[in-house]
């Protein structure tokens, strides 16, 4: 059977949408895939995910971002240059033709926070090859991009440990 990649987005304010990209490419990898996870706004090399990655071979990961939370008031021109550098990486890859999943982390929280403009993602994912699949991943995808997406799931916060004023745990945040 002929690959028929997809495009896929994990919106939504509740917790799961970076996790279920991991278990895509999880799965990806157990059926002797290829997968290239590029993070946006992730800086930080000590997430225990990078470390469980590690284990899998053909699961490749950059991470582009500085190593400290983005808000939207004092976005640096760094900041959006690494963005720029992850759009890069995905543009690169998409020539490539070596992953049959590419993984774009909070590349909707990148497009939120003015990092990248909306028309750049739109536009590299007209170039995708058939075969490849693109799952994109973060709060408040734009509705251009829902509409260019084979799959779309929202994830919804029914409750989070977070409300209680349970911090981030170890394995399962970070
Ligand atoms: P995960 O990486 O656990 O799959 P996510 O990708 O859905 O979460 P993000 O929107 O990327 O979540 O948020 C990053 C961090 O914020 C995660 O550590 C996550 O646990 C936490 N988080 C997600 N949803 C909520 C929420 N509704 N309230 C508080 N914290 C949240
Ligand atoms: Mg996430």
């Amino acid at each position: 059977m002929e690959q028929h990649g997809l495009v896929m987005v994990y919106t939504g304010n509740g917790k799961g949408k970076t996790t279920a990209a991991l278990g895509l490419g999880l799965r990806a990898i157990g059926a002797g895939q290829r997968v290239l996870l590029v993070q946006f706004m992730k800086g930080d090399p000590t997430y225990s995910e990078l470390k469980g990655i590690a284990y899998l071979p053909g699961f490749e990961v950059v991470q582009t971002g500085l190593h400290h939370w983005v808000t939207k008031e004092t976005i640096s021109l760094l900041d959006k240059t690494e963005a720029q550098r992850g759009l890069n990486i995905a543009r690169n890859a998409f020539v490539e033709e070596r992953h049959e999943l590419v993984i774009l982390d909070e590349l909707n929280c990148a497009i939120d926070y003015g990092l990248i403009p909306e028309a750049d993602v739109l536009e590299l994912l007209t170039h995708r090859p058939q075969f490849m699949s693109v799952c994109i991943t973060g709060r408040g995808a734009p509705a251009s991009l829902l509409e260019a997406a084979d799959m779309v799931s929202e994830v919804t916060e029914v409750k989070h440990h977070f409300r209680q004023g349970i911090p981030a745990q170890k394995g399962i945040e970070f």
